[in-house]
Parts: C-alpha cells; structure tokens; sequence
C-alpha cells in the first residue's frame, strides 16, 4: 500500500504526519526543508507501518430523529425549517411516533442501544405525545434486550415543573438552542407576534438547569452578524451550562434565499477559525494552570485528542442514512433530520413496508472520494463532512464545502502545534483528566 504522507508547519514547528496510520512526528526544520525538495525520502525517517484500510461497513439504524412537532412558537430569522414547518405544518399523530419507534426497532439489526430524539419545530409543544413514545419505548425495551436512550432539541419555552422532572427522570440528554445575550436572542428567537424570547426564558433554563445540575448542552446559532463567538459561547457557560457551543445557520432549501451564502463563507473562514483557535489555547492555559477540565470533556477538540493518543479512526463524518433517519410529522422517513421535506431525499414511510431502499446512499468518504482519501485530517473529520451542506451549498451531496475542509484543517494543525506544546505531566495531567483509556 502507498503510504500517505503530509509534511506539516505550524507556527514554525514542523511535522510529519503519516495518514493511515495517524502517527505524528515532530522534526527539525532542516529535515522539513530536505524532505520537501526530496532530498530525503521518508522511508529513511519513519518506520513503515502496516496498517490497513479502516472499513466503512454499512450499520444499522440506531438513531431516529423524530419530528413530533412541525410547528414552533418562536419565529427565529434563521431557522432552516422555515418556523420549523419544513413545509408541511403539524403535530405528529400516535400512530405515526409509535410506528417509528417499531421502524427503529425492526431496523436495528444487531445495535444494542438506540435512540430517539424528540425534535422539530418545537418538540415541547406536542409533549402529551413524548410522554406516549417514552412510555411505548420503555415497554419495548423488555421485549427486546436493548436500550432506547432519550434526548431532545427545545428552545426551553416550554420548560415547567412537569417537563423537568419528567426529562430527568428518564435521563434525557438535552440540548438547548439559546443565543447567549438578550440583544442577540431577542433578535433572532422572538416569538410570534414578534416580542423578544430572553427575559421569559432565561428563568425557565435556568430552573431547568438547577434541576439537573446544569447537565445540559446549549447551543448558540451564528449569523453573518456575530463577531465575538467566544463572547455567546461564555454568555452560555456564565448561565449554568455544562456545555455550550457555537455553530453557524444551517442552510436548507427553504432558508437558503435569506442568506448571502459568500458572508457566511466569509464568517466561517474568519471568526470560526480564531474561535477554535481560543477554544483551544483556553484549553491549554487550564492544563497549565492544572484547573479542572470536566468542561473540556464534551469539547470536539476533546474528541480529538482522544483520537490523536488512541490512534483511532473516525470513518464517518456522522450517521447520514446509515445509522440515522430522520422521520417527518407525517411518517416520512428521511436519511437525516435536515433532509426532511425534500421529496428528492424521501427514502419511503414508517407505514410503508416497501420503502424506497435504492434511496439510500452508503457512503465511504475516507477510501473513495478523490479529495477525502488523500486528505491529511480524514481520520478526525470522517470524510465528506455535512453532506446536507454539500448539496445545499453545491448541489451534490459528494461536492464538498471547502470552507469546512479549510476549517477541519486548521483545527487538526493547531491540533498537533497544542499537543507539542505539553510536556509530559501536562499530558499525564491532561489524559486523567478527561478519562482517556489507553491499551
Ligand atoms: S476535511 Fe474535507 S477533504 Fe478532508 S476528509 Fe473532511 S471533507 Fe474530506
Ligand atoms: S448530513 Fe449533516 S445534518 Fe445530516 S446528520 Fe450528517 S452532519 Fe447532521
């Protein structure tokens, strides 16, 4: 096998990285400069590895994003299902959710833990029906040996006494999309009829999160308007959050008009990029300083780094029809969350035994796409990254959003440059800290 190799400068250090078998060397600047004019060859400089090509074997289904609410009570300025309607208006009948839960199940092959994430619009809206699907899954899960974990998306809203403790006390995993700052929330989340959402639901998050101690995960959406992303994501900390994160607007069929798709570029590359870069040095400056790093833990640069020591390989950039459906309010079954009200991307219905298998799309970024296959960071973007993106920004699932690879791609050099910079306790320190398990 051809051996993969990329010669790395970061900050005037210099590396070799050998792909496939996610080795990292670190070398002085005079071999750097011999192995670029060839005057060296790396066969001299690193040991061959025989590592083979990591398989991307079809899975089955684990994981359903289930809408039971297309509707909303917020009307945010970015939201990619346009007031979370996705075209089609509605709350999902039990039918629909409990034939969907029996969908995951006759789907999941041999995958012993499944999950169900309640999604929308704003899920909250129909919880008489979560109450049944959690009841019907619970049910379920003693006939069939295998566990059904629970999480949902909400704009927090709907937050009560009742929702809370019911939440808890099936251990949701919750994520909640909040912007950070009343100016900034107030003008993207309103509610219909256009009064601001942060002075009523800033007391419900944060009653939801003392009730959980702050086990929850917030994320704030970024326009071409944000600047300071460190400022949202620490708005977000400030309030209670275990863990918060920036992501930018996604674009959908329905949304793409409202932007100018070269300012999101132009965010992207700019202020995303300098935001890792400070996520990342905050990083640092807390293993040095040996403060606790249990909120780094849900980090993506945590993931990382645990990929980077293990020398393990992400050979998937996420679920896309291949673990994951999503399941529109009237049943129909979607190869994501984002892919639904896009008949072109309907692979058939929860009620339909018939369902359009040829729709679906097994995909294998890492060994088969020209770009992917030779590109240094593959192992930790998985290849192919969004794919809904690919085809919203390009018009092809397989036509790749540049902007994320030159993301991906900085990251996994800062990556290196920050590892480099730790000394062997900070690493000791670092490896305790986040639980990495080493064989
Ligand atoms: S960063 Fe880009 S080229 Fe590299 S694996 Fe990911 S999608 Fe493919
Ligand atoms: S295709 Fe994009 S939106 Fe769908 S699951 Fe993957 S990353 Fe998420």
């Amino acid at each position: 096998m051809k051996r993969l190799i990329k010669l790395l400068e970061v900050q005037q250090t210099y590396f070799i990285y050998d792909i496939e078998g996610v080795n990292l060397y670190k070398i002085d600047r005079k071999l750097y400069e011999s192995l670029k004019t060839n005057e060296v060859s790396f066969d001299e400089v690193i040991p061959i590895s025989n590592n083979d090509l990591v398989t991307n074997a079809k899975k089955h289904i684990s994981n359903i994003h289930l809408n039971v609410a297309q509707v909303c009570n917020l009307v945010c300025g970015y939201c990619y299902g346009i007031e979370g309607e996705y075209g089609l208006k509605g709350k999902m009948k039990e039918g629909n959710a409990l034939r969907a839960i029996d969908y995951l199940i006759e789907n999941s092959g041999d995958e012993k833990k499944l999950t169900v994430v309640f999604f929308g619009g704003e899920p909250l809206l129909n919880f008489p029906l979560i109450k049944t699907v959690v009841d019907y899954c619970v049910k379920k899960e003693k006939e069939i040996s295998k566990k059904i974990g629970f999480e949902i998306v909400t704009n927090g809203t709907k937050f009560d006494d009742e929702i809370n403790n019911f939440l808890n006390h099936f251990n949701f995993e919750v994520t909640i999309s909040f912007d950070g700052d009343k100016e900034t929330q107030d003008k993207n989340r309103p509610f219909r009829g256009g009064k601001g959402s942060y002075d009523k639901t800033l007391p419900k998050i944060k009653s939801f999160l003392d009730s959980r101690n702050g086990n929850a995960t917030a994320r704030a959406t970024i326009t071409n308007h944000s600047k300071d992303l460190l400022h949202y994501r620490n708005n977000l900390r400030s309030m209670g959050f275990r863990n918060s994160f920036v992501e930018v607007a996604t674009l959908s069929d329905f949304s793409k008009e409202k932007y100018n798709l070269e300012d999101t570029d132009t965010l992207q590359k700019k202020n995303l990029i300098k935001y890792d870069k400070d996520e990342l040095n905050e990083f640092l400056v807390n293993i040095k300083e040996r403060n606790s790093l249990s909120y780094f833990k849900s980090t993506k640069y945590a993931k990382y780094i645990n990929q980077l020591i293990t020398k393990s390989k992400k050979v998937d950039f996420c679920g896309v029809s291949r673990s994951m459906r999503g399941i529109a309010v009237n049943g129909d079954v979607y190869p994501c969350h984002r892919f639904v009200g896009d008949n072109d991307f309907k692979i058939g219905n929860v009620k339909n035994e018939n369902n359009n298998k040829e729709k679906e799309f097994d995909l294998d970024f890492v060994n088969t796409h020209p770009q992917c296959k030779g590109c240094f960071a593959k192992y930790y973007c998985g290849g192919g990254g969004c794919i809904h993106n690919n085809y919203i920004k390009n018009g092809a699932i397989d036509k790749l959003d540049l902007e994320h690879c030159h993301r991906m791609h900085n990251k996994i050099k800062s990556l290196f440059k920050f590892y480099d910079d730790l000394t062997l306790e900070d690493r000791k320190y670092m490896v305790e800290q986040l639980n990495i398990e080493i064989n």
